[in-house]
C-alpha cells in the first residue's frame, strides 16, 4: 500500500545528529515518528543513526513501514523480539555511544526500562528536535494552508446559523459538525464558543446560557488535516454593537496588524509580542491583555516557542505562529482575533484568508 510522499526528513534528522554531536536519535512519541516518516502509528520507534534510519513497529503497521518511500528500513516487533532488543542490536552494530531521546514525552517507567537495557548515554534531545521542527518545510506549509482552508469553510457555513437565543453549546455543536463536513480529519482542540460576559474569559467553556442580542461572540477553532493543525479565532457581534465594543474591536485588530508587521525571521517572539502589547497599553487596555501574542504550531496546536514577553530567542524562517491578541473586560465582554502566520526573511505571510472587519450577525 505504498503512497507517494514528498516527505523525506531522514537527511535533515541525520544532519541534526551532526549538529548535536549525537551518534543516534531515538524517536518514541507518535508526533516525532510522524514527523520523521509521514506514517502515523500508535506504536513504534524510529532510530536514526549516521548510517540510516530504521522504523520499528508491530504487525499492524509493518506493511506501511515497509512501503515507505524515503529510505527507512522496517523491522517488525513482537513478543519474542521487543523494542529494546531490536534497538539494542542496532545500537551495538553501529557502535552508538550517545543516543538522543525525547525526554519530555517518555515516561519515567519507559526511560528506566530502556536505559537499563541499552548500554549507551541517553542525551536529552527534545529541544533540538523542536528547534528543527520549528522551521516548517514546503510540504508542511502546504498542509497547514489546507487545514486553514477547511476550518474557514466550516466557519463560514456556521456563521448564518447564529441567532440570539441559541446556546453556546448548541452553536459549538453546529460548528464542530461543519468543520468535519468541510474535511477535518480531527479537531486541533475542542472549539471555544463563548458569548457576552463569558467571552471575557479567554479559554471559557461553552455553556447553556443563551447568546443574547448585543453580545460579542468569540469562536476559536481548528482542524487537523494530514497531521497538521489550523487555529483561528473570530469575534462577531450579535445583532448590534455599541461604540465601546467597536472601539475595543478596532484596538485588537490594529494590535494584531502591528504584531504581524513586526514579524519576520530573525526577530524574537518578545519583539513581536511587544509591538502589539504596546499599542493595547497606549490605548489604556494593557491590564486586559493577559496572555501572549501567539504560539508556534504545526503537528501540534501548541508547539514550544512563540511570541510572548518571555521568548528571547530569534525565530527562524518557516516558523509558523498564531497572532492572537485580545482584550477581556471582566463581567462584560471580550475580543480576540487570531490568524496564523509564517515568518519569511522579509516579513510574514498570513495563512489565514478570513476577513477581519467587524461582522454583525444574527
Ligand atoms: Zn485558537
Ligand atoms: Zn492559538
Amino acid at each position: 500500500m505504498g503512497k507517494e510522499s514528498a516527505v523525506n526528513r531522514l537527511p535533515s534528522l541525520q544532519a541534526l545528529l551532526e549538529e548535536e554531536s549525537l551518534d543516534a536519535l531515538l524517536l518514541t512519541s507518535p508526533v516525532a515518528r510522524y514527523y520523521a516518516t509521514d506514517i502515523f502509528t500508535t506504536a513504534g520507534m524510529v532510530l536514526i543513526t549516521r548510517q540510516g534510519g530504521t522504523f520499528y513497529t508491530d504487525f499492524r503497521y509493518i506493511e506501511a513501514a515497509r512501503a515507505h518511500p524515503s529510505g527507512y528500513a522496517a523491522e517488525m516487533i513482537n513478543h519474542a523480539r521487543p523494542y529494546r532488543e531490536a534497538v539494542g542490536e542496532a545500537l551495538a552494530r553501529t557502535r552508538v555511544k550517545t543516543l538522543g531521546f525525547e525526554q519530555d514525552t517518555m515516561t519515567l517507567t519507559e526511560y528506566e526500562a530502556l536505559s537499563r537495557a541499552l548500554p549507551v548515554d541517553f542525551v536529552p534531545a527534545h529541544k533540538a528536535l523542536h528547534r528543527r521542527r520549528r522551521a516548517k518545510d514546503a510540504e508542511e506549509l502546504t498542509r497547514m494552508e489546507e487545514a486553514q482552508r477547511i476550518a474557514e469553510r466550516g466557519f463560514l457555513e456556521t456563521l448564518p446559523l447564529i441567532r440570539a437565543g441559541m446556546t453556546e453549546r448548541a452553536l459549538r455543536a453546529e460548528l464542530i459538525a461543519r468543520l468535519y463536513r468541510a474535511g477535518a480529519d480531527q479537531l486541533s482542540f475542542d472549539p471555544i464558543v463563548v458569548a457576552g460576559p463569558g467571552a471575557a474569559r479567554p479559554h471559557g467553556e461553552a455553556g447553556d446560557r443563551p447568546i443574547a442580542r448585543g453580545d460579542f461572540l468569540i469562536m476559536d477553532f481548528g482542524v487537523v488535516r494530514r497531521g497538521y493543525c489550523s487555529d483561528t479565532t473570530r469575534t462577531v457581534a450579535v445583532g448590534t454593537a455599541t461604540d465601546e465594543m467597536r472601539r475595543v474591536y478596532d484596538i485588537v485588530l490594529r494590535a494584531q496588524r502591528r504584531g504581524i508587521e513586526a514579524a519576520r525571521a530573525g526577530v524574537t517572539g518578545r519583539e513581536i509580542d511587544a509591538a502589539a502589547r504596546d499599542l493595547i497599553a497606549e490605548e489604556g487596555y494593557g491590564e486586559h491583555f493577559g496572555h501572549g501574542f501567539g504560539h508556534c504550531l504545526g503537528l501540534e496546536v501548541h508547539e514550544p516557542g512563540g511570541a510572548s514577553p518571555s521568548e528571547e530567542s530569534p525565530l527562524p524562517a518557516g516558523a509558523v505562529l498564531s497572532a492572537e491578541p485580545g482584550i477581556y473586560l471582566p463581567g462584560r465582554f471580550g475580543v480576540r482575533i487570531e490568524d496564523v502566520i509564517v515568518l519569511t526573511g522579509t516579513g510574514a505571510r498570513n495563512l489565514t484568508a478570513l476577513p477581519k472587519d467587524l461582522l454583525v450577525v444574527g
